[in-house]
This record gives C-alpha cells, structure tokens and sequence, in this order.
C-alpha cells in the first residue's frame, strides 16, 4: 500500500502526517475546508464534507486503500463503493453496529461485554416510564448519531428535565425513528480508556490502560498508565481482543469505558479510529498509535506499545474563547516544562471546547498526584485566570 486515503482531515489526521512520512506511504485527505488540519500533511486533498460518498469515489481514485479519521459517515452509500472492490480498512462491515449509539450498546451486550443498563426512547416517553423508573434518576440521555465531545449526551437528574430536554431535541429534528437511548448513570470512580489494534493477519496489540479525564463530558487529562489492578488491566486488555476480534478490525479503535467503586469495569464508548486517549503514544511510545494505524491499515506487522517512560500525562489545550489568536505566549511557558511535548493543531479559529492542540509531559516515575499537578499547572498557563469554571 503506498497513498492511504483518509475520510475526515482534523487533527487525528494531521497527526498521521509524521508517521507516513517514517514509514514511507503517502496522505490523500477528504475533508471540507482549506483551514483543516490535516491539508497541510496530505499529498493530495478532496474538499468535500465526509460523509459525501461521491467525493469518496473520486478519494478512491487517488489511493489504494481508505481509512477513516471521522466515523460520521454515509455506511449505504460507500458499500456500493466496496462492492466495486474499494478497499476500506477498517471495513464498513466493522464500523456498521457502532455508529449508532444504541446499535453499539446492542452490540457489545450481545458479544456479552459488561455495558451500563440502557435502552431506546422515541418521542412517546409513555411508553419508556416503566423502564426508566427501574433505572431511577438520575439517568443519561444520549443522542444515538453523532454525538462527540459530549455533544448530545445530557446528565438528567429528574422527569421532568427529561421531558423537556427531548422537546426541545425532538423540535430540532425531523426523523422518525427513536432518536436516543437512555441508560444508567455510572457513579464511576474512574474513567478509563485503551487503544487496541489489530492487523491484516488479526494478531492484536493494546496500548497500556489509560485513566482520562472529562470535565462537562469533555476529555482535559489523560494519564498513562491508569493505576488499576493488574487483573482489571488485563480485563480490559480481553475486552479489546473479543471486540476487535468478533468486528475483524483492521486498524486502531479507542475504548472508553468506567470503573467503579466495587472494581466493575463496563464498556462505555467504542471510537473506530485513533483516539484522544492514545494522544500520549506520540511522544511516549516508539510506536505512535497514528503510526500502528497507518501500519494495519497499509497490512504491515504492528509496532511495540510499551510505555518508554515511567509515566505520561497528556493535557488538552482547548478553546475558551472566539478568537483567531495562536497563544504564542502560552505555548512558549507551557514548552518550558521540563520533558513537555506540545502539539499545536494550527487551527485558524479558537472556539470554546474546541481542540487546539494538546501536551504531554513524560515522568520518571508512576505517580498519579504528580501527573495531576503538572496538568493542573499546565492548565493554569493555558486558561486565564478568570476562568476558574474550565479549571
Ligand atoms: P461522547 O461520544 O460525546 O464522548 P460519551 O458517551 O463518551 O459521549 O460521554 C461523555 C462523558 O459523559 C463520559 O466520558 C462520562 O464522563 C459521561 N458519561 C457518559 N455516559 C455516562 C454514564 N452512563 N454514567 C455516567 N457518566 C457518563
């Protein structure tokens, strides 16, 4: 395989742009706008919106195999593609029950992978009240497409926020099928995440265990390796191995998942690509999990993914304001830190939220208070001090 094409041309591309270059394969990039990230890494761009499969057609032309860096895409509409022998990796038969929230949650019950309780709703809550007084309040709704970032999923502590919330979100829509799930709140004491990989031959390779942090759904910190018991870690590592086994995945898959005060781990969240979680691996690993994708997909033998620090703490550098600044300043502070990487996404807007870059800082040592206090002091460089609230 020599040029990978790629759906979807953000920073979880950009960030392959390095890794082709080591292993010597060329970026074709779909994406809409001459702004995104990923444009300044790709031999060859198609500017069009990712789930726009004729555009996908013309990607098609320019490279031997197609992979995705956004899930969001139009699954009928490229099968017709792969039935004319277009070489999706991950395969569309893989990503098919996990684009829709509720499908995936079906999905990994069936596989029989420890899920919270949850089920659909349609715009009838009649019919649901039964269900949801045997969870008890509070509850999570979530919206079961496109949802990231913690778009779409709502904490609902009580009926009637529920009722109002699904008025106004069914107002905003016009589909007829049910729109969310609702599931169980988890009183995780820790959320955790791990990259697993799987190549053409199927052997898989995971990443250690991460414990991520989100705040307002959104993830601020990682921290490699999570400190869990060394039966969960290998729990969560079986996990990886049923799934990417059962789907047949080619290529990386990030999963999310929480853990709770008696050491119950359940399966939250499936993303069939690189992953926030797996950022620290650039700088961390030998093996960056943006290079162990480009290698499954390219059907080249998968790399090491041991840890080659004593620990890793990766901190995201959000937006928090309108603005089309490039935070020198706080970059040039933030770079000062000793054993610190910064990755600037060079986007051209700063939004609230918004991922505009992201740093990791390598220790010595295992040691979970220290890696927190370095992310608590990166974010006091990064956010001003007014904005207590993103603290
Ligand atoms: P997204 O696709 O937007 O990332 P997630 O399902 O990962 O949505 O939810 C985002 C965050 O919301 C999670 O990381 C977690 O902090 C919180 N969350 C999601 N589901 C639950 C749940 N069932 N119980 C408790 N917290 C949850």
């Amino acid at each position: 395989m020599k040029r990978v094409g790629i759906i979807g041309g953000g920073q979880l591309a950009w960030m392959m742009g390095d890794a082709a270059k080591k292993i010597g394969v060329e970026l074709v990039v779909q994406t809409p706008s001459r702004n995104d990230p990923a444009v300044t890494i790709a031999q060859d761009t198609v500017f069009a919106a990712v789930d726009d499969a004729i555009a996908t057609e013309i990607l098609a032309k320019k490279c031997d195999v197609i992979t995705f860096e956004n899930e969001f895409v139009n699954l009928d509409a490229l099968s017709l593609l792969a039935q004319q022998g277009v070489c999706f990796r991950p395969s569309l038969k893989s990503l098919a029950p996990l684009l829709d929230k509720y499908h995936q949650r079906c999905y990994l019950r069936d596989l029989g992978l420890p899920v919270p309780d949850f089920f659909a709703v349609d715009e009838h809550l009649n019919s649901v009240q039964s269900q949801i007084k045997a969870l008890s309040f509070p509850v999570v709704l979530k919206s079961r497409r496109h949802g990231y970032d913690g778009q779409g999923t709502f904490i609902i502590p009580d009926w009637a926020t529920l009722q109002q919330q699904l008025d106004t979100s069914i107002k905003d829509k016009t589909a007829s099928q049910p729109l969310f799930l609702i599931e169980e709140f988890v009183p995780f004491t820790r959320e955790l995440a791990v990259i697993a990989s799987r190549a053409v031959d199927g052997e898989i390779v995971t990443y250690p265990v991460v414990e991520t942090q989100q705040e307002q759904q959104v993830c601020r910190r990682v921290i490699a390796p999570a400190e869990i018991a060394p039966h969960q870690a290998a729990e969560i590592k079986a996990i990886a191995h049923t799934l990417l086994n059962s789907l047949q995945v080619v290529g990386v898959f990030g999963i999310e998942l929480f853990l709770t005060a008696d050491g119950k781990v359940l399966v939250n969240e499936i993303a069939p690509r690189t992953h926030n979680s797996g950022h620290f691996s650039l700088d961390g690993c030998e093996t960056s999990q943006f290079e162990q994708h480009l290698r499954a997909v390219c059907g080249l033998p998968l790399g090491n993914t041991t840890l080659n620090a004593g620990s890793a703490v990766m901190v995201n550098l959000l937006g928090y304001e309108n603005s089309q600044s490039d935070y020198k300043n706080q970059r040039q502070a933030i770079a000062e830190i000793p054993q610190s990487h910064l990755h600037w996404y060079g986007k051209t807007e700063s939004r609230p939220g918004r991922k505009l870059g992201h740093v990791t800082v390598l220790l010595e040592h295992q040691h979970r208070d220290q890696a927190i206090a370095i992310a608590h002091k990166i974010e006091s460089i990064w956010y001003p001090s007014s904005l207590s609230g993103l603290k």
